[in-house]
């Protein structure tokens, strides 16, 4: 999508600290991190969300490899011994804020749960 802030870091339109990229996704660290590393993971096709992806033609694969994705970053990031947590906000009470589904890669600390 033209409007679509994260569709723009896809493109290498607008700057981001990219951690890894492939043709289908791409991993940049959060700009207002909530965790010692904080990144965010997304696919290049745009889904708004996770549910938008329902009934959608090869989006089982796609999610798929998007988790194969995020869980590679966070072995190169270090995290595998202390463990982090990812997770993808959909709709206001989640508080979803960027409407292109991304994956939040979370670790380095202790992180509480339930989340808040
Ligand atoms: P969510 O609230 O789940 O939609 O998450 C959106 C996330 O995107 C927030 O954690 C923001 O800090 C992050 N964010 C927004 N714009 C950018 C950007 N240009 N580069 C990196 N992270 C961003």
């Amino acid at each position: 999508m033209s409007d679509c802030i994260f569709c723009k870091i896809a493109r290498g339109e607008i700057p981001a600290k990219v951690v890894r990229k492939s043709p289908d996704a791409v991993a940049f660290h959060d700009l207002t991190p909530q965790a010692p590393v904080h990144v965010l993971v997304i696919p290049t096709k745009h889904f708004a969300a996770v549910r938008d992806a329902a009934g959608v033609a090869d989006s089982e694969a796609a999610l798929g490899k998007l988790l194969v994705f995020a869980a590679e970053v966070a072995t190169e990031l270090g995290l595998d011994q202390g463990g982090y947590r990812i997770v993808t906000n959909t709709g206001p009470d989640a508080g979803q804020s960027v409407h292109h589904l991304h994956l939040h890669l979370l670790g380095g600390r202790r992180l509480g749960w339930p989340p808040g």
